[in-house]
This record gives structure tokens, C-alpha cells and sequence, in this order.
């Protein structure tokens, strides 16, 4: 029941109306009988200061930030992780005493979901598609997290370079190689990880994939495909007929759910959480294995 103890946590963004994150933190609040609600908060272009200043003043115990605000906010942080540092976006807003301090819970998310699938990124070569936003904070985790090789394909060339310029001056090596997309002929034979990271393939375009020819897949050991919706992406579909094995971006997103929750209530979730909010957001978004 909402009382004079209740604890806000919210989402701001624009737009917000479609986000599921009020789903996971709500339903995880009542099951570990937190006092605490989940809010959207839609902010409009220029109010992004004090929208972080109003919630708190508010006593706002943390916030979500979603597009287009996930680099603009960190200049209103008091203090920024690492990581988010590092990716130059946040996520993830935990209360501190001077002000908000910024996390990225998108990529630690990424990070606990591919652990959890006993997917290894240390020493790996890797393909990853796309140069996003999305993409760009793989590059980095990947590199972060000791990866070999990153073969990094996009349409847009400029883009790859542009990331693999930032990263690879980040750390001291050349971890990232950016390539054409439609140069994918020319990887290395041998077996991969291939991150799928642009929109190719997202609702409603189910019959979409980033590169048709099957081949390609046979250099895939593990495809992880950032879209979850459809549940089974054609991407994933070709790994598998490839004899890959094949997995979509649902735990990433349940994870960085997971991550914030966490910091904001300083607890540790279990796997029981972890799979009742995993099967409460299945069921809620109609998406079927
Ligand atoms: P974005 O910044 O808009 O980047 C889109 C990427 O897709 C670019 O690399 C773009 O290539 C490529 N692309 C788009 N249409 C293409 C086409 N027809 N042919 C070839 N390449 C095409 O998007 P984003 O924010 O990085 O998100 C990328 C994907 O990740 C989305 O599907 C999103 O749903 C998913 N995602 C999932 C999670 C999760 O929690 N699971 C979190 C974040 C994002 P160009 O550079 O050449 O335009």
C-alpha cells in the first residue's frame, strides 16, 4: 500500500508511454515487499535539468533515463561509474549525497545475461553488427572485458571507424577492426560470437535479417541478437540451422532492470527473481519461445 514511507523510482525520457521498465520494478517491489512505487516520467526537450533537479529535490530515490537523454544527463550528475564513463552514456540514476551518481545497467545488464549463458567475452574473437548507440556500448564492454578481436560490420563504414577510433585509443590496443557490412566474406574462417546490434529484424519486420547468406552463419559458434521482440529473430534462426547456438535480448533487458533495482535498494536479487520477472515481462509483451 502507497503510505508516507513509499519510495518513488521512475523512467525519464521522450517519449515513455511504451517502456516496460514499470512492469519489472513494480512487480519486484511486491514480491520482495519493498515500499516502493515505479513511475514514467515523460520530459520534454530542454527541461532535462531540471527534471533531474525536480526529482531530487523530490527525494526521488532513483531514476531510469531512456533515448534521447542517456548522454545529455550525465553534465547534471554529481559523480558517474566508470563503465558509463567510459560508454559516455547512463541508464541508471542512484541517489547519492551531493546529487545522482549515473550507472549503465544497459551494458553491466548485457554483461550479467551473457554470463549467466556461459557466453565468454574474454580472449574471444567476436563479429559484432552494427554502430549504434547499442553497438557502441557492446564495442566498449567488449574491449573492457578483455575480448581478443572485435570485428565490427556496419552499412555505414564511417560509423565503425568513428567507434573503433574511440575504443581502441580508450585502451591502449587495437581490439576493434571496423569493416563493411557487405565485406563479411572477408573474416577469418573460423568460429565466432556474433552480436546482432542494428534494427534489422525488429517487430514488425520478422522476415528481415542483416545478411541473408547463409555461409556466414557457419562461422558462428554463438549468435546474441540485442532485439527480443520477435522472441525468435530470423537472425537467431540462421545460427541455429548453422548449428550455432542462438539467443535474444530479453535477459539484457530484464538484467539492466535487475542492475538498477539493486543499486537503488541495495539488495541481491536470486535466480527465482531473476525468472519471475523473466516470465512476468514474457508474458506481459505476448512473447512465445
Ligand atoms: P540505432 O542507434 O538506431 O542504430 C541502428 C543500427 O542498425 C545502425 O548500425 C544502422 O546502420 C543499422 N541499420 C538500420 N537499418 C539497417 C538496414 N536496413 N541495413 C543495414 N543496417 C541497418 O539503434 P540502437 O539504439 O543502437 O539499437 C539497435 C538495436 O538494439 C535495436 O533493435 C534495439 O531494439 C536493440 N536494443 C536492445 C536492448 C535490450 O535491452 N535488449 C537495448 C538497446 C537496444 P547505419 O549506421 O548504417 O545506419
Amino acid at each position: 500500500m502507497i503510505n508516507g514511507q513509499t519510495r518513488t523510482c521512475g523512467i525519464i525520457g521522450n517519449p515513455v508511454k511504451h517502456t516496460i521498465s514499470p512492469i519489472i520494478h513494480n512487480s519486484l517491489a511486491d514480491r520482495l515487499g519493498h515500499n516502493l512505487v515505479y513511475v514514467p516520467f515523460p520530459v520534454k526537450e530542454g527541461d532535462l535539468e531540471a527534471a533531474v533537479k525536480g526529482a531530487y529535490a523530490l527525494d526521488i530515490l532513483g531514476m531510469n533515463v531512456t533515448v534521447p537523454y542517456k548522454s545529455e544527463v550525465i553534465k547534471h550528475l554529481a559523480e558517474v561509474d566508470e563503465l558509463a564513463a567510459g560508454i559516455g552514456a547512463v541508464n541508471t540514476l542512484v541517489r547519492t549525497d551531493g546529487g545522482y551518481k549515473g550507472y549503465n545497467t544497459d551494458m553491466s545488464g548485457l554483461w550479467r545475461a551473457m554470463s549467466g549463458e556461459g557466453i565468454r567475452i574474454e580472449g574471444e574473437e567476436i563479429i559484432l553488427i552494427g554502430a549504434g548507440g547499442a553497438a557502441r556500448a557492446v564495442a566498449y564492454l567488449c574491449a573492457k572485458q578483455g575480448a581478443g578481436k572485435v570485428y565490427l560490420l556496419n552499412r555505414t563504414l564511417e560509423k565503425a571507424k568513428l567507434i573503433a577510433d574511440e575504443v581502441n585509443g580508450s585502451f591502449g590496443r587495437t581490439v576493434i577492426v571496423p569493416m563493411l557490412l557487405s565485406d563479411y566474406t572477408e573474416l577469418p574462417d573460423r568460429k565466432f560470437l556474433a552480436i546482432q546490434a542494428t534494427s534489422v529484424g525488429l517487430e514488425p519486420h520478422d522476415d528481415e535479417v542483416i545478411i541473408e547468406d547463409e555461409a556466414f552463419y557457419q562461422k558462428i559458434h554463438t549468435g546474441y541478437d540485442l532485439i527480443y521482440k520477435p522472441f525468435n529473430t530470423r537472425f537467431m534462426k540462421l545460427v541455429r540451422a548453422a548449428g550455432g547456438q542462438a539467443y535474444n535480448g530479453l535477459k539484457m533487458l530484464i538484467y539492466q532492470g535487475i542492475d538498477a533495482y539493486e543499486l537503488w535498494n541495495d539488495v541481491k536479487l536470486n535466480a527465482e527473481d531473476v525468472e519471475f520477472v523473466y516470465d512476468r515481462i514474457k508474458e506481459e509483451m505476448g512473447l512465445q519461445a
